[in-house]
């Protein structure tokens, strides 16, 4: 299969996300895109730029390394040339988000966190020690997210819903870690809509972190659902961040690893 012609799909994507939004009584500025460039190519992650997404995700490590040194370069690169010609018009943002959406190896912390803006999978108390260990050492505060197991199915990472609020308490302590919200992933299924009680309910996990106490409420803003096969439902259901690969890129080549 031919990837979706980029414009098209991320003009679609966008309606897509506005038309959601506005059922769940938002507009489509309040939803960031992140797009996940793990089976894109360069090529395309740098036409992704041009259409002005300034948000992406890596769910590997070593993956993560190499595209931000490759679009760093390229980010580089248009900023001379605007700079050699003022007049003309400089389409691609001077720098970019990254976003660790993967499950996250602690032996990898020192590596992923100096490149990311947010890290979306704290699925341990274990990691959270790792990631807040690290921003003392580098007197830094570390945005995370939780990845909570709302589904409660066994293949699926992420923290047992009844166990979330309490990780959140013990995050708390951590003063070199903020938490700011959760990332959920649904089980992959033909029809979205049996993803919306799963999405539903990690909303419901949410509110109750935040009238728990445990977080800073201007900081606990952020709910990342939703991926290309789902990402409607999750938006109807109060995600703020989803997270788009194949619905941009088309799916993952033969013969790619994951
Ligand atoms: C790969 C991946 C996505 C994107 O999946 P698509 O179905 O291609 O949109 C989103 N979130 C996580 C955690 C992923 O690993």
């Amino acid at each position: 299969m031919t990837p979706p012609d980029l414009k098209d799909a991320y003009a679609q994507v966008c309606d897509r996300i506005a038309t959601s939004a506005a059922r769940s009584g938002r507009r489509a500025g309040d939803v960031v895109l992140v797009a996940v460039t793990k089976y894109a190519t360069v090529d395309q992650i740098q036409k992704t730029l041009e259409l002005g997404v300034m948000d992406f995700g890596e769910s590997r490590g070593q993956h993560l390394a190499q595209r931000v040194a490759q679009i760093d370069e390229f980010i580089e690169r248009n900023a001379k040339l605007a700079a050699a010609a003022p007049r003309s018009k400089q389409l691609v943002p001077e720098q970019v988000r990254w976003h660790m959406i993967g499950h996250l190896q602690r032996n990898k912390v020192k590596q992923v966190v100096p490149l990311v803006s947010l890290v979306h999978s704290v699925d341990s108390l274990r990691l959270a020690e790792e990631l807040h260990n690290y921003g003392a050492r580098h007197d830094l505060t570390i945005d995370i997210l939780m990845q909570v197991n709302t589904s409660g199915e066994a293949q699926k990472t992420g923290v047992a819903a009844p166990a979330v609020v309490h990780l959140a308490e013990q995050i708390d302590t951590m003063m070199h870690l903020r938490l700011r919200g959760l990332m959920t992933m649904a089980p992959y299924t033909d029809d979205p809509e049996t993803t919306r009680p799963v999405f539903a309910r990690t909303r419901e996990i949410f509110e109750d972190v935040r009238s728990a106490g445990y977080v800073d409420p201007d900081a606990f803003n952020v709910l990342s659902m939703g991926m290309s096969g789902d990402y409607t439902v999750a938006v109807e259901e109060g995600a703020n961040v989803v997270r788009l690969g194949t619905a941009l890129y088309g799916p993952k080549p033969a013969g790619a690893g994951d």
